[in-house]
């Protein structure tokens, strides 16, 4: 088979974890061909993000302090997952020289006194190249003929979007189909680097956090991969966080479509625009434990004989979020409010996660990212109010989103009450409600302090713990 194998910064938080994972490859490796999509280390990317906000300030002394903790932390992790002394040499010298680059980019920076959404990328990009030195050096300590490439190595090609880019799938196939796929023949294991590519022009762009799951999907695409394996610390996709629900159980199968609105609407295992790739060229995904690669996992697919299963097959939490009513008497019968909020959150970058419009009309209230709320405010207020239909635009920043998701919603009746219901008993008043046209989720708002219990109460009530 031809399998794309991704981890993530979970699976390579230490040298046990990185060994772990050259293991795996060095097993599947006889019997198949395989690409290695790494993600940063552990914790890094948010190093970096932390770093990018850092240089604003010019804050030499805690810049200083990042950067050796992430020369530190790969240093250790070589040395502890590499014997070979040439391959661990020649490893140490590269995360130098690297974290070199890394220091006269943000010198750059600073002395320039801004920092723009190009050069935030250059920053944030840098964990996925420190990452395949290390574990492209541990695969070839244990024999493994691997050679890393960046994501623009090896081919992937994006517009100009910094920090969500899109691939540019035409040219992006030819690419890859001609720097990696002749290599699977001749036993060599390419190791390339997740969340990062390039613009046509060659300057880095990322694929948006959590995108190593896209690249991997996009690889799978490009070189028609068998499977695309997602492996992460968890056992597939669950019926919600393991994290809020211990007893939360694997779901063994699932359609790209339910699998994009349990990602969207907040399973952070999956990225959601790495099934864009899958879907369109019918690859299908599995995600599965690094840690327990015989247990549980779950496979996305085509397949439509896919079970039904439950009503509601799982439950998600979106945390960071706020939400922003805007009302007025005089928006009754009056065309054109909501497509104005659009416009403006639109012109300002601002991505709305839910809309709902009570029938009377005089009311909208939309839930977006907590960190875009005074932006939004400031300019509703701006384009909105003294016109003589919205007289208030308020907010409420200390909520939660909770959405139950499953194609059996669809044409079923009373799920709705049975959510509302199951809060009710717990005392869990529902700030707001939206339904998708398409049936697969209920969404709902809730005061944050009542988040957790909300997941649970609805866990509960459908079962999900039982197939
Ligand atoms: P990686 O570093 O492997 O990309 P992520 O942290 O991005 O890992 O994603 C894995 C985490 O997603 C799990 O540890 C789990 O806590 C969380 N998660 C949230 N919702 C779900 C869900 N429904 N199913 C599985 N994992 C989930
Ligand atoms: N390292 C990147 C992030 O933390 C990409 C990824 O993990 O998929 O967002
Ligand atoms: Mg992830």
């Amino acid at each position: 088979m031809k399998i794309i194998m991704k981890f993530g910064g979970t699976s390579l938080g230490s040298a046990d974890k990185v060994r772990n994972v050259s293991k795996i490859v060095k097993d599947y490796s006889v019997n198949n061909q395989i690409i290695l999509v790494a993600s940063a280390l552990s914790g890094v990317t948010n190093s970096l993000v932390r770093l990018s906000e850092l240089v604003k300030t010019s804050n030499s002394e805690k810049i200083v302090n990042e950067l050796e903790k992430l020369s530190e932390l790969h240093t250790n992790i070589s040395k502890n997952s590499i014997k070979d002394p040439n391959i661990e040499n020649e490893v140490l010298e590269s995360i130098s020289s690297i974290l070199d680059e890394l220091k006269r980019l943000l010198e750059g920076i600073i002395s320039l006194g801004e920092i723009t959404p190009r050069s935030r990328d250059r920053i944030i990009s840098f964990g996925e190249r420190l990452s395949v030195l290390v574990v492209t050096g541990a695969l070839k300590d244990i024999g493994i003929n691997a050679k890393k490439f960046t994501g623009a190595e090896a081919g992937i090609v994006t517009d100009e979007e910094y920090g969500e880019a899109n691939p540019l799938m035409s040219i992006t196939k030819m690419k890859i189909s001609k720097t990696l796929q002749p290599l699977l023949s001749k036993g060599i294991v390419p190791v390339v680097t997740g969340f990062m590519a390039a613009t046509q022009t060659g300057d880095i762009t990322t694929l948006g956090r959590g995108g190593s799951d896209f690249t991997a999907t996009i690889l799978g695409a490009a070189i028609s991969a068998d499977e695309v394996w997602i492996c992460t610390d968890v056992n597939g996709m669950m019926t919600t966080d393991p994290k809020i629900m211990p007893n939360a159980r694997t779901i063994p199968q699932l359609s790209y479509s339910e699998a994009l609105e349990m990602t969207v609407f907040g399973a952070k295992a999956l990225h959601p625009r790495a099934l864009e790739p899958a879907q369109e060229n019918k690859i299908s995904v599995r995600v599965k434990n690094t840690f327990n690669l015989s247990g549980s996992d779950t496979l996305i697919s085509n397949d439509q004989s896919i079970v039904r299963g439950k009503v509601a097959k799982s439950v998600a939490l979106i945390k960071d979020v706020a939400m922003v009513n805007i009302g007025g008497a005089g928006m009754v019968g009056k065309p054109g409010i909501a497509a104005k909020v659009f416009d403006t959150f639109a012109r300002e970058g601002i991505n709305i996660l839910m809309i709902s419009q009570s029938v009377s009309e005089a009311n909208i209230s939309l839930v977006i990212r907590r960190n875009h709320l005074e932006k939004a405010v400031n300019t509703l207020e701006i384009s909105l109010l003294g016109r003589g239909f919205v007289n208030s635009v308020n907010a409420e920043d200390d909520v939660g989103v909770i959405a139950v998701v499953g194609a059996g919603m669809q044409g079923s009746q009373g799920v709705a009450a049975r959510v509302f219901n199951a809060l009710a008993k717990k005392g869990i008043n529902i700030r707001m409600i939206a339904q998708g046209s398409s049936e697969l989720n209920i969404s709902i708002v809730i005061k944050e302090k009542n988040c957790e219990n909300a997941v649970k109460a609805i866990h509960e009530e459908f079962e999900m713990d039982t197939p």
